[in-house]
């Protein structure tokens, strides 16, 4: 925990992988795939790489997509794809990346803010989240675990897709119908 390697990303980006990602079409609610928690991965399987892979290319072709869950493209898995570079929200930019088996470690100040989700196009919700927030996790390819430090709006994108390996919607997360709203711009 104190290596200062162990912090940050290291320089990984999705070269690693050294596999050419594939679209997958994005499942919606209610399908039952969103709902199941994710099993833990071997980060370093063939099968994982390409999975990886997989997430950053299809999350590279939707606009305004800062992160993508496996369940999303259909798969019970505990990995996902977030990268929020260039949104205005953001404040700690840590680029593209892919975490495995991913856990909060810390989460604190709390704060309120609107979600949407690619699997749940029609909705977007007001959502409490850690506005700072550590987490650990594996890296696709290499297994290198990793502690990521963050804050604002990459802890949120964080929270959201670490929750969609757990089987949960930002729908299960609003405090109630009150919050939620129906999209009025579609992109
Ligand atoms: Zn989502």
């Amino acid at each position: 925990m104190s290596d200062p390697d162990y912090v940050g990303l290291g320089g990984w980006t999705p070269a690693e992988l050294a596999v050419p990602g594939e679209v997958r079409p994005v499942v919606t609610a209610p399908d039952g795939v969103l709902s199941r928690p994710g099993p833990e991965v071997d980060p370093t399987s063939d099968e994982v790489v390409r999975l990886a892979a997989d997430l950053v290319a299809t999350m590279r072709v939707s606009p305004g997509c800062v992160g993508l869950a496996a369940p999303q493209v259909g798969v019970s898995a505990q990995v996902f794809a977030v990268d929020v570079t260039g949104h205005p929200k953001a404040l700690t930019v840590h680029g593209v990346f892919v975490l495995c088996n991913a856990r909060v470690v810390e989460a604190s100040r709390w704060k309120a803010g609107r979600e949407g989700c690619m699997s749940v196009p029609d909705l977007t919700g007001d959502v409490k989240r850690a506005g700072r927030l550590v987490v650990e996790g594996a890296l696709p390819g290499s297994g290198r675990p990793v502690r990521l430090v963050t804050d604002g709006f990459e802890a949120r994108a964080l929270q959201h897709e670490i929750d969609h390996c757990a089987g949960l919607l930002f729908l299960d997360r609003v405090a109630g119908a009150h919050a939620v709203y129906q999209r009025k711009v579609y992109l």
